[in-house]
């Protein structure tokens, strides 16, 4: 199932995509910010959203 990653501060779209991903991975990936709004990404405190695609 396709998935999403979002920032739930601002909702931006850290990644989206057929292959599963870990957040741990996209956070990584952003460096633990949110590359829109700088807020610090951690996904065990909804830092991020998963969800599918719609
Ligand atoms: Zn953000």
């Amino acid at each position: 199932m396709p998935q999403k990653i979002i920032c739930s501060n601002c909702k931006e779209i850290l990644y989206e995509g057929e292959l599963l991903k870990s957040p741990q991975d996209i956070i990584k990936k952003y460096e633990g910010k949110c590359p829109k709004c700088k807020k610090e990404l951690n996904f065990t405190t909804d830092g991020v959203i998963v969800k599918p695609t719609d």
